[in-house]
């Protein structure tokens, strides 16, 4: 209990009006909620002091177990994993070499990534003085193109598991082949790509040396870590140009209640059962799409595939439809009363897409479906310009 009689500010004191967020993890709005299990967790570990790099070292033992990887280290997100992989890759465990960084003209720096790759947190590889040199062209990539362009400034294979990037693309197994036969890690970002819960364990095996996840989407840790997996000698490499060190990753530090906000929250996201998961989240979309089927020029159908990790309600637009855009109905949607996010543009040109993740209780489901159905109507009756 708090011991000054002052009341702490809320996020509706501030004016701030918040979203019934149905537009899946993202940070910009507010990511996920944390499990009961990691505000616990956070809150006991605020009543001990440790040595962070003991209490690291442990809590990145534990993680591991907890996924079945090699070994593990808590990152601040998945992006601060980007940029320990890739200081990882330049310094490895140089003492001098970890301090320098990010100045990196006088040793190897070259990070090769495939052009298909590219993405829009892919610099967070570059901010510890590492550059890139694609490989390919954006339809693709070959095996002999990602090899052609490996020579000996070359530290790394930079690799982004995320959805539409699987076409043409070296695949994990062959580009950690290549890596490995030229004595480089690979690299693998796979930050919003759970569930499925199998992906924890499927990079590593396919050959990835260090692989990060965030601990701020569905696993609903705390929404600034992140887990970053791979073999003993790559994670001990991360961890040592990692934050509490005085290195380039200093800024990224996470907190012991951080860290032990995340173990918790993991631990529940792998003992949970998948596939009644799948069930409630097909259950709680069909009832989305049951409420604007109907409307005419409009395609609403349950997805769960490569794409959508959870099953989503995407509500696409045909030719028929003559209404504004997806982006419109979001900026509508947000615009409302209550304001609903859901999220558009990313995929089948505008279409809406809802996420279930973030939805709390059925009152809120029914709102966001009730919502969408009168914006869609409405919509369906006018006439873009
Ligand atoms: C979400 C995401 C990130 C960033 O993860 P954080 O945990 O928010 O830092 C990086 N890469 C990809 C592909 C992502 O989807």
């Amino acid at each position: 209990m708090p011991s000054s009689k002052l009341k702490s500010p809320t996020i509706t004191d501030l004016g701030v009006t918040p979203i019934i967020q149905a537009g899946g993890p993202n940070t910009k709005h507010s990511g996920s909620r944390p499990r009961p299990e990691t505000l616990a967790a956070m809150e006991e570990a605020s009543k001990q002091f440790v040595n962070m790099d003991e209490l690291l070292i442990a809590a990145g033992e534990e993680l591991a177990k907890l996924v079945g990887s090699e070994a593990a280290t808590i990152t601040s997100g998945a992006s601060g994993g980007l940029v320990v992989q890739a200081a990882a890759a330049i310094a490895k465990d140089d003492p001098d070499l970890i301090k320098k960084l990010p100045l990196t003209d006088d040793v190897p720096h070259t990070l090769i990534i495939q052009k298909k790759h590219r993405f829009i947190y892919d610099h967070l590889y570059l901010a510890p003085g590492a550059r890139f040199r694609e490989a390919g062209d954006d339809k693709g990539c070959t095996p002999e193109q990602m090899e052609d362009a490996i020579d000996d400034q070359v530290v790394g294979i930079v690799y982004l598991e995320s959805s539409n990037r699987k076409e043409g693309a070296v695949p994990l197994p062959v580009a950690a082949e290549i890596a490995h036969r030229h004595g480089i890690p690979l690299l693998c970002d796979g930050a919003s790509m759970l569930p499925p819960r199998i992906h924890l364990k499927q990079y590593l095996q396919e050959g990835s040396d260090l692989v990060s996840f965030s601990g701020g989407k569905a696993i609903r840790g705390p929404q600034s870590t992140g887990l970053l997996l791979g073999s003993k000698e790559w994670v001990e490499y991360a961890r040592l140009n990692n934050a509490p060190n005085a290195t380039v990753a200093r800024a990224q530090k996470v907190s012991k209640e951080e860290i032990l906000g995340l173990l918790a929250a993991v631990k529940v996201f792998v003992s949970e059962d998948e596939v009644a998961e799948t069930a409630r989240y097909k259950k709680m979309m069909n009832l989305v799409v049951d409420q604007v089927a109907e409307i005419p020029g409009v395609t609403a159908e349950v997805i769960h595939n490569y794409d959508h990790y959870i099953p989503h309600a995407v509500i696409s637009f045909g030719p028929k439809w003559k209404g504004p855009d997806g982006m419109e109905i979001q900026r509508r949607m947000m615009a409302g009363s209550p304001r609903v996010y859901v999220a558009a543009g990313l995929y089948k040109g505008t279409a809406v897409v809802v996420d279930g993740l973030n939805i709390q209780n059925d009152e809120e489901l029914q709102a966001v479906a009730r919502r969408l159905r009168e914006e869609l109507l409405k919509a369906s009756q006018e006439r873009r310009r």
